[in-house]
């Protein structure tokens, strides 16, 4: 027989398999000799009152044994089999990839960038002489945005595919177990590389392809049906189907489209700073303490305010974490955040950005809400004054109206510099974090301190532009074969829903045929 319950443990406890078995006899109300296995399903941190607790939902075997847990594919020989041409090797790339196989598929991945070994050198790069490779940097290259991310899983599309699938993929691939059980999973930058070279592996064995340095610049139309792609404005790919997967920052794509005629439409975005607190005053008003117990993880927070109807909010929040330099080109400033797996940076960052509604950027041209961002961009590498040095300001300076003194210790390692970021965001935007932060510092206690640094500009929250594509064949409104898909056509938001997105437009294909 199996039960699911729910057991509560001290945070001492999480690991600890005896206290587990004698929370769930006591729950169960019966002999623990009984219990002959338990599974954990969900793991989630309850600090809503001063003790701080561990909630599990745990699957009691009673009086027989459990059958082993298995998360493991196989992925079948796709050799000679059609092929099928995926551009970007984002989450969203390498997903459709693996359901390419699975649906019988050869898929042919093209990628800009580099692998991820030799991409990790240009990082080194960016973050100490401040200089972007336009090829290979946070956001291209082997793993695309995803790979030097934070690795947070969580996500909300429950709706548009299955998220365990997923994660049970990141753990055939080398992923932490933990994954599939935590509320908030999280795998961390240090260990996603591995992860992301294991999926490759995975493609070249079923007798795909994955091929670096191929800047796809071109799209082969014939009768309104795509018939391939150009490579680096020479050579020539044919396929029946493209998964376009170029995610985001790629206005080149989005460019190439617009200039073709293709239909692409403009996009609501969000816009605003990243915000980096010492992690000790997050921990200390999530978990009502002085210092933070050993057994319990950085705290994270999730804010939102609606200010004269507009939402402020924070998101991508990574606590013990690093402000990450992710510009796609040397004259602008773009920041994100990521942390490794043991979160043990002594900072605690996340994006604070502010809705950018499409009235708010005057004109019809389909890229006017990208223009409008890259402008931003632009603005604020020129006021950080070059090299990647970010312009910043502490929080109530920032609130205040005051240019800052002296900026305190952070994690933006090309370097910060005392600025009115006032001088780089829109009106509106500014005047929005203005009131929020405060608000924010009601609901949390220490949040509102001049100790918080703000940096700018957090601008890549989600993609300005989408490419529409018809709801149930997936492909482009006017191009047959042509699959608009996840980040950069405006279908999806992080890993995991990009990943969902690249899998459905696999199952697309198949349908389709
Ligand atoms: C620092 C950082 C931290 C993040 N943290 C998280 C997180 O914790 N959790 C989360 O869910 N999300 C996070 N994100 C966001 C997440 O990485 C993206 O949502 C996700 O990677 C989008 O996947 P995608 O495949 O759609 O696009 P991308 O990951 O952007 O991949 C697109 C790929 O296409 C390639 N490409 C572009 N143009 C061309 C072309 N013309 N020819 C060939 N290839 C091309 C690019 O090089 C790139 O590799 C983070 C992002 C960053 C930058």
């Amino acid at each position: 027989m199996q039960k699911d319950i729910e057991i509560k443990l001290s945070p001492a406890d999480i690991e600890n398999t005896s206290a587990i078995l004698a929370a769930l006899s006591a729950a169960l109300h019966i002999d623990q000799k009984r219990i002959l296995d338990h599974k954990v399903l969900k793991r989630s941190i309850d600090a809503r009152s001063r003790l701080v607790i561990y909630r599990l939902q745990v699957r009691a075997v009673i009086d027989e044994q459990a059958l082993p847990d298995i998360y493991s594919t196989n992925f079948p020989s796709v050799v000679n089999r059609p092929h099928v041409l995926v551009v970007g090797a984002g989450p969203a790339g390498l997903f459709a990839a693996l359901q390419c196989i699975l649906n019988g598929f050869r898929p042919i991945v093209l990628e800009r960038g580099k692998d991820v070994k030799q991409r990790r050198r240009d990082l080194a790069t960016i973050n100490k002489e401040g200089l972007v490779n336009t090829e290979s940097n946070y956001c291209y290259g082997e793993g695309g945005a995803g790979t030097y991310s934070d690795g947070k899983l969580y996500t909300r599309s429950n709706k548009r595919g299955d998220v365990n699938n997923v994660l049970e993929t990141f753990v055939q691939h080398g992923a932490p177990a933990d994954i599939l059980i935590d509320a908030r999973p999280h795998i961390g930058t240090n260990k996603l590389p591995q992860i992301i070279t294991a999926i490759r592996e995975t493609i070249l064995n079923a007798g795909g392809e994955v091929r670096f340095d191929q800047k796809v610049t071109d799209l082969i139309l014939e009768s309104g049906k795509i018939k391939g792609v150009v490579v680096h404005d020479q050579e020539k790919i044919l396929a029946d189907s493209v998964i376009l997967a170029t995610g985001h920052s790629a206005r080149d794509i989005y460019e190439l489209l617009n200039r073709k005629q293709i239909l692409v439409e403009a996009k609501p975005f969000a816009l605003g700073v990243r915000i980096e607190h010492p992690q000790y005053i997050i921990d200390a008003a999530q978990y009502h303490c002085d210092i933070r117990s050993e057994h319990l993880p950085p705290a994270n927070y999730s804010l939102v305010e609606q200010v004269d109807a507009r939402g402020v909010f924070s998101f991508c929040m990574c606590p013990g974490g690093i402000i990450a330099p992710c510009a796609t080109h040397s004259d602008e400033i773009v920041v994100n955040g990521w942390s490794p797996s043991k979160r043990n940076n002594p900072f605690a960052n996340s994006g604070t950005v502010v809705q950018i509604t499409l009235d708010d950027v005057v004109g019809t041209d389909p890229l006017r809400m990208m223009n409008f961002q890259a402008d931003i961009e632009r603005t604020a590498f020129q006021l950080g004054g070059g090299n990647l040095v970010a312009p910043a300001q502490r929080m109530v300076d920032f609130v205040q109206n005051r240019l800052s003194v002296d900026l305190p210790k952070n994690s933006y390692l090309p370097g910060t510099k005392s600025a009115m970021l006032q001088d780089t965001l829109p009106d509106f935007v500014f005047e929005s974090l203005q009131r929020a932060l405060p608000r924010f510092g009601k609901k949390m206690n220490g949040y509102y301190t001049n100790e918080a640094i703000l940096v700018g500009v957090e601008s890549r929250s989600s993609s300005p532009v989408r490419i529409p594509r018809n709801k149930d064949n997936f492909q482009h409104l006017q191009i047959a074969g042509l699959y608009p898909c996840a980040e950069g056509a405006g279908y999806a938001g992080g890993i995991v829903s990009a990943a969902i997105d690249g899998i459905n437009c696999a199952n697309a294909i198949l349908k389709n045929q």
